[in-house]
């Protein structure tokens, strides 16, 4: 089972994504995550990331489209993976194409969470990730056991710098600019699915499973 997880920044497709593959026993393959790794470990790759990171701006696509287009070949992706945050731009989404059909295979489902931009902007200035192992919460939607404290792994939470209110409008404009046109684009494939992303995070899941399952 080889998914995709689209929507807007914000929209839920990371928690989405990790119970995906919780329940499937796929991995959950976040650039997001891989980006944050490398700037908490001070690679190359992690300083360049960084600055497009913090403007809300998108990392170039030959910094991101390798990375995948190896991760995705590794053994425990043989059979099925869940894309959390890629492909954000049409080249992208045909690299990826480009390398699955090398290896006779193919992205089964494109999901797309589907939230106003407006509920948007008051989701994320609720979002809290914990410095420690990264781990996001919400303090009403999706609320630590202790406020302010990681359930995982007992880390501090913060609000990142790329949920600030300014860095996520301009998130917002890029995503409708680069990546909604990847709607149109597994739309005309035959396997995108929508679900409404303003329900409970686990209705949204439920609606996901019954995509999964029929
Ligand atoms: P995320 O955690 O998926 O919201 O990603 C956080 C930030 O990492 C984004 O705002 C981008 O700056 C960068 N990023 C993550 N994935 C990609 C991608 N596929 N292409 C370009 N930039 C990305």
């Amino acid at each position: 089972m080889k998914i995709i997880m689209l929507g807007a920044p914000g929209a839920g497709k990371g928690t989405q994504a990790k119970k995906i593959a919780e329940k499937y026993n796929i991995p959950h393959i976040s650039t997001g995550d891989i980006f944050r790794a490398n700037i908490k470990n001070g690679t190359e790759l992690g300083k360049k990331a960084k600055t497009y990171m913090d403007q809300g701006a998108l990392v170039p696509d030959e910094l991101v489209v390798d990375l995948v287009v190896d991760r995705v070949a590794q053994d425990d992706a043989k059979n099925g993976f869940v894309l959390d945050g890629f492909p954000r731009t049409i080249p992208q989404a045909e690299a990826l194409d480009a390398a699955l059909s090398k290896i006779n295979d193919k992205v089964d489902y494109a999901i797309d969470v589907d939230v106003p931009d407006e509920n948007i902007i008051n989701r994320m200035s609720g979002r809290r990730a914990c410095v420690a192992c990264g781990g996001t919460y919400h303090i009403v939607y999706n609320p630590t056991k202790t406020e302010g404290i990681c359930d995982a792994c007992g880390g501090k939470l913060i609000l990142r710098d790329d949920d600030q209110p300014e860095t996520v409008k301009n998130r917002l404009k890029v995503y409708h600019e680069q990546t909604q046109p990847l709607i149109e684009y597994y739309s005309k494939k035959g396997i995108l699915k929508s679900v409404d992303g303003t329900q409970d995070m686990a209705e949204v899941f439920q609606c996901i499973v019954d995509i999964l399952e029929v």
